[in-house]
């Protein structure tokens, strides 16, 4: 039963942050408003506010877990409405220096391909069909509004559909505009300090196209994964096999390497990939999309949690918080896997004017993990950012545990788990395991 200071929230953003913070809050709040900038598609289908949506998007297994515990029945969803089941370590090849491939090993895991607009999609219908939530489309949020005391947030503003300006009141707000912008703004507005911020400099940029997926392959593949030979080079690819027996696959590069917009070009640069596999896999394939192209100058996280003081009503979550590279997969699952935090923590009654401390320090222990895979990105002598003074000994940590992982099935599966968000990083320091790493370093 919502509590009497829950009567309302309103989220900004229907992405896949501001779905899932909406379906965690529509358990404690007498009502949830969606207020989402774009005219938002009924079919699967790329729109304007979420400009990285062709490219191709991995659900870990950590970020599925997440989505079935916030809408109960959601894998039988994805399956019904066409994504393609995969088994972890079997269905997607992994090719990574030193191992094309990696051992193919059924590692017991199941997730789900299929392009990011089909699982938007999916998500927002279960949003759609939750009755005390309202998504409203092609409304703006301009502003963040102030309590007279400026401790709170008390409103919202926003450019609503028929063009007037509207000012909606809020128990709490929640910035999932995938920016955090506004909440920048607000806090500047109130001379309030803003989080401190970590940059890591990587300037990635990605390409992708849709093309039709032979039925008659004859390969024990589903998809395929290229990894870089860094620092040599960065370029990459993922084929992912995705509804509607098709391939979307994306090739990246990043430090100003970057794949073409125009298909014979972009094809080119496919054919230069350290191994042929996904060339030979497309070469013929019926293209059925245009090449859309992406850039990132740097993943970003901010420090909301070392902030002394937040004004109570808001939260940021998703990418507003902490923006992943993107080659690891990791922004959605983490997205989902926040929003489970946020669920938690009203099931637990805690106050809304502790609400916003308590969320930013339980979720570290959740971003801890992806954020520290990005120390990888220092591979590159022209990444920006603050280098952690031991980067050798553990990116030669991170080549040992790949050649035991090789060789041990229970290792690999670790490695899995850890990677797909079902485990903490520190699992792959646990003193057993470290000690037959390090003898291989
Ligand atoms: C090239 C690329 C590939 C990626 N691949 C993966 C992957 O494989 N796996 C993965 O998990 N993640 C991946 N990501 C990251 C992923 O896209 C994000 O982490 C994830 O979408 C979470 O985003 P979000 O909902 O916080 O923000 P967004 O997806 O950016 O959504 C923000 C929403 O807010 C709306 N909005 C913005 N401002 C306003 C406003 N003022 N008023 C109202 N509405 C507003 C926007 O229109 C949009 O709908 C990738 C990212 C990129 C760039």
């Amino acid at each position: 039963m919502p509590h009497s200071a829950r009567a309302s929230a309103v989220v900004i953003g229907a992405g896949m942050a501001g779905l899932t913070a909406a379906r965690a809050l529509s358990k404690h709040f007498g009502k949830v408003t969606v207020l989402e900038r774009d005219m938002l598609p009924a079919e699967p289908a790329p729109r304007t506010g979420t400009p990285q949506a062709p490219h191709a998007h991995m659900l870990l297994a950590g970020g599925l877990q997440a989505l079935q515990a916030l809408f109960p029945g959601f894998e039988q969803d994805l399956a019904d409405a066409g994504a393609v089941k995969v088994r972890t370590g079997k269905d997607i090849r992994m090719e990574r220096p030193g191992f094309d491939p990696f051992p193919i090993r059924d590692l017991g895991l199941d997730i789900f391909s299929m392009s990011r607009p089909l699982l938007e999609a999916v998500t927002r219908r279960r949003v759609q069909q939750t009755p005390n939530i309202d998504l409203s489309v092609r409304s703006r949020v301009t502003k963040l509004a102030a309590s007279r005391d400026a401790k709170r947030v008390e409103a919202v503003r926003y450019d609503s559909e028929d063009g007037s300006a509207v000012t909606l009141e809020a128990d709490l707000v929640v910035d999932a505009s995938g920016r955090c912008g506004l909440t920048l703004q607000f806090l500047e507005e109130l001379s309030l300090p803003k989080p401190e911020e970590t940059e890591i400099g990587i300037d990635q940029a990605y390409a992708s196209t849709i093309v039709e997926r032979p039925l008659d392959r004859g390969a024990d593949w589903l998809g395929n994964i290229i990894l870089p030979a860094a620092p040599a080079t960065s370029r990459g690819a993922f084929l992912f096999p995705i509804e509607k027996q098709r391939w979307l696959v994306s090739v990246g590069a990043n430090h100003g390497d970057a794949p073409s917009g125009e298909r014979a070009e972009f094809m080119d640069f496919v054919k230069s990939l350290r191994t042929p596999t996904v060339y030979e896999a497309i070469r013929d394939a019926r293209p059925l999309t245009d090449i859309v192209r992406y850039k990132l100058p740097c993943s970003t996280r901010r420090h909301f949690e070392r902030l002394e003081f937040f004004p109570a009503g808001l939260l940021a979550i998703g990418d507003a918080l902490c923006r992943f590279n993107p080659v690891f997969g990791q922004g959605m699952s983490v997205a989902a896997q926040e929003a489970v935090i946020l669920d938690r923590l009203l099931t637990d009654e805690v106050p809304m004017d502790r609400l916003a401390r308590d969320f930013f320090a339980a979720i570290q222990s959740t971003i801890e993990t992806p954020w520290g895979v990005a120390v990888s990105d220092f591979v590159y002598p022209a990444t920006r950012g603050v280098r952690p003074a031991d980067l050798a000994q553990r990116l030669q940590y991170g080549m040992a545990l790949t050649k035991l992982a090789a060789q041990d099935p229970e290792v690999h599966r670790l490695t899995a788990e850890v990677q797909q968000l079902l485990k903490p990083q520190t699992a792959l320091r646990e003193p057993a395991l470290a000690a037959r790493v390090v003898s291989l370093m």
